[in-house]
């Protein structure tokens, strides 16, 4: 008798359970999934011990009749392929069959769905519901019921039949974070949707529909955070389809040629000021569904570079809506990761799109702001790819697609505070416990938002309050949702408003006051009272120069009166070797003078002296500190922009240095016309803004 054998059903979908649903996020994130898939606008979660005693899910989309509902319980059930080709353009979330079947062979479900009314059904004939219950893969009830349209599915009880998955559960506020982090970023894709997500005691999440993203982050994250994301709008027409085309004796003449469609891209961004120690706050929707890209998170550092430093990271929420033939989805079984068709295309439009977002807005640092702004790493709110199970089959998945957490592993979620970090403010009620004219019985009237959004507002910088604040009194009164989108809306645009003003575009036109300790140049503007750092500058100004002469190979240098001798140690004479024409471009003169000197003959204009010899220092110290590679394989415009960053420090205006009035003028005119007079090429902030507002605040004037 041979060795093989076919595995029976429950233990072939325990093992896709593997894969697929390794948590309570992940169960969460295939349910929410369905209902969207199923055009449900509104979709309230509850959630009981972080998501393993239960996981409710309520939905008002097109339901399911009872054959669909018994046959979306077996192994590659779907509606939403039918041929091999479908899976080229895939438009929906699922695709695979797979999470119903893999769901239900770990935990009891019960199914409650009813269709919507055919449109040839008579208004008299009753629609039949079905109710189903399965457990352990076992359907152990079908009945009719009485249901309103819709899809409510209840997980109990997750591995329950599995212990060796149950026990790698983490805490349940760490779950319970994960699943808040999950319902949170589809709140964010949808704005238009209502969203509600309750543990057994708390709301944790009350969104309902508004007009635009921007309400939506102020809805969830509060003013703070909108405040210091700036929005990004891009567009750019395919020249192809990412699929290549049949070869010319296989092409039907008769097929009308296929248009290539465009790419679009939205969102937000985050102000150089804000700064993040580690990717968590980075977002990636493809066609609004989130995921997990190298490709996409370089573009974004790409975008970045030399606006903020290399160790820290924005906040970005990226929506890119590309044609579904330009990306496959069909790579990973939780469907988080992507491969793109056209994979330097949407890189460099994804860079450019926010490097020019980026010149364009200019936004200026808010004095009081950049106060707390020290980088912070926040918590990642996407729940790791894989199982955390050892030896599970997408266990390295997890470090490979999180290389960005500090220390190589998985983010921990358990640095998630559940207990805020600020006494939150504590509403009366929500604004829509009167809404419950829905029939599918939405959770009862919250006594609290205390966890509202706290994990979410971990995100962003440390003290954002959650915005339970918002609207609460409209809450408390029992105005209706037009009030409170109203409001939501007046509000966000408020913000929006107040905060594009606060630009760097009228640099140029600033009237320097004085200099505070011949370091900082206080300057007026109509817009407020500008601090700005002489030293950093006058180094973006150099920057900036350096690079275009760089470019254009103009570099001036100056001819030293003695050659400069400079000694190294025999590694970083190695290193020196790989830089030197580089640098020699540079305007540096520089011949080998011994075994262990160097002799320095001409230098860029500008640096003398004890700067030279401290910059040739620092530019072989970090060069040495990369991996050593050659010259060709060395990234040369990350070489180009170091070597330009450091003679620009070098050789820029020092603090403690005085200024009269021109050279205070001439250094914020020159600042005026630079790309990024946000910040110096390490990422510090050049200009702060006390604004006018701020001011009269603080004088309580207003
Ligand atoms: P997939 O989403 O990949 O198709 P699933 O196992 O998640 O696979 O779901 C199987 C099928 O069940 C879906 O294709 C869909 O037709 C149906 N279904 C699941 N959830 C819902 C829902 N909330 N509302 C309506 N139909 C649903
Ligand atoms: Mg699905």
């Amino acid at each position: 008798m041979g060795r093989i054998r076919i595995l029976p059903d429950l233990v072939a979908n325990q093992i896709a359970a593997g894969e697929v649903v390794d948590r309570p996020a992940s169960v969460v994130k295939e349910l929410l999934e369905n209902s969207l898939d199923a055009g449900a606008n509104r979709i309230s979660i509850v959630v009981e011990a972080g998501g393993r005693k239960l996981i409710r899910i309520i939905d008002d989309g097109h339901g399911m009749n009872r054959d669909d509902a018994l046959l979306a319980f077996e192994r590659h059930a779907t509606s939403k392929l039918r041929t091999a080709d479908d899976l080229l353009s895939i438009a929906t979330l699922g695709f695979r069959g797979e999470a119903l079947p893999s769901i239900a062979s770990v935990a009891r479900v019960t199914l409650e769905t009813c269709p919507a009314l055919p449109a040839e059904t008579l208004a008299n004939e009753p629609v039949v519901g079905t109710r189903l219950e399965i457990a352990g893969g076992r359907i152990l009830h079908v009945d009719d019921a009485a249901l309103p349209r819709g899809t409510t599915l209840a997980v109990a009880d997750l591995f329950f039949n599995t212990p060796a998955r149950r026990k790698f559960l983490r805490a349940e506020s760490t779950e319970l974070a994960h699943v808040t982090a999950l319902v949170t970023h589809y709140a964010l894709a949808h704005p238009e949707k209502h969203f509600e997500l309750a543990s057994a005691s708390h709301t944790i999440i009350s969104a309902p529909p508004v007009a635009r993203t921007a309400e939506r982050i102020y809805q969830i994250f509060g003013k703070d955070t909108l405040s210091q994301l700036m929005p990004v709008a891009a567009e750019t027409p395919l020249q192809r389809t990412g699929l290549p085309e049949p070869p010319p004796w296989k092409r039907d003449p008769n097929e009308p040629i296929r248009d290539p469609g465009s790419m679009r891209l939205s969102g937000f961004y985050s102000k150089p000021e804000l700064q993040k120690l580690n990717r968590n706050s980075i977002y990636i929707f493809i066609n609004k569904r989130i995921i997990r890209d190298r490709l996409l998170m370089h573009a974004i550092t790409e975008a970045y570079r030399n606006v903020i430093p290399p160790t820290s990271f924005p906040v970005v929420l990226l929506f890119l809506e590309m044609p579904p033939e330009e990306v496959d989805v069909n790579v990973h079984p939780a469907k988080t990761e992507v491969r793109f068709r056209q994979q330097s295309l949407i890189h460099d439009f994804v860079r450019d799109s926010l490097r020019t977002a980026l010149i364009q807005a200019r936004p200026a640092a808010a004095f009081l702001a950049a106060l707390d702004n020290s980088p912070a790493a926040s918590t990642s709110l996407m729940p790791p790819a894989a199982s955390t199970l050892p030896g599970s089959p997408g266990a390295s998945v997890v470090v490979d697609s999180d290389p960005e957490s500090p220390n190589g592993a998985p983010a921990d979620a358990a640095a998630f505070q559940l207990t805020p970090q600020q006494p939150t403010p504590v509403p009366g009620k929500l604004p829509f416990d009167a809404r419950s004219q829905h029939s599918c019985g939405f959770p009862g009237p919250s006594e609290s938002l205390q966890a509202w959004g706290d994990a979410a507002a971990a995100l962003f910088a440390p003290g954002s309050v959650p915005p339970a604040v918002i609207g609460s009194e409209s809450r408390a009164t029992g105005t209706g949702l037009a009030e409170y989108s109203a409001e939501v809306a007046s509000t966000t645009a408020e913000i929006e408003a107040e905060q594009a003003a606060a630009n760097l575009n009228h640099l140029g036109s600033l009237k320097p006051l004085a200099q505070l300790r011949e370091s900082f140049i206080l300057a007026s503007g109509d817009d407020g009272l500008w601090i700005i750092d002489q030293h950093v500058a006058h180094e973006r100004v150099l920057f900036e120069k350096i690079l275009r002469d760089r470019q254009v190979e103009k570099v001036q240098r100056q001819r030293l009166l003695m050659p400069l001798l400079v000694e190294l140690r025999p590694w970083q004479m190695v290193v020196f070797a790989r830089i030197a024409e580089e640098l020699e471009r540079n305007g540096f003169e520089v011949e080998p003078f011994g075994p262990h000197t160097l002799a320095v003959k001409a230098a860029p204009v500008g640096l003398e002296g004890a700067e030279l010899e401290r910059m040739l220092a620092e530019v072989i110290e970090q060069s040495g500190a990369e991996s050593g590679e050659s010259p060709q394989n060395q990234d040369l415009t990350t070489l180009r922009s170091r070597i330009a960053a450091s003679i620009a420090c070098h050789s820029a205006i020092k603090v403690n240095t005085a200024l009269d009035p021109v050279r205070m003028e001439w250094l914020l005119l020159e600042l005026a016309k630079t790309s990024h007079p946000t910040s110096c090429p390490h990422g510090r902030p050049i200009a702060l803004l006390y604004s006018w507002k701020e001011i009269q605040r603080a004088f309580h004037r207003i």
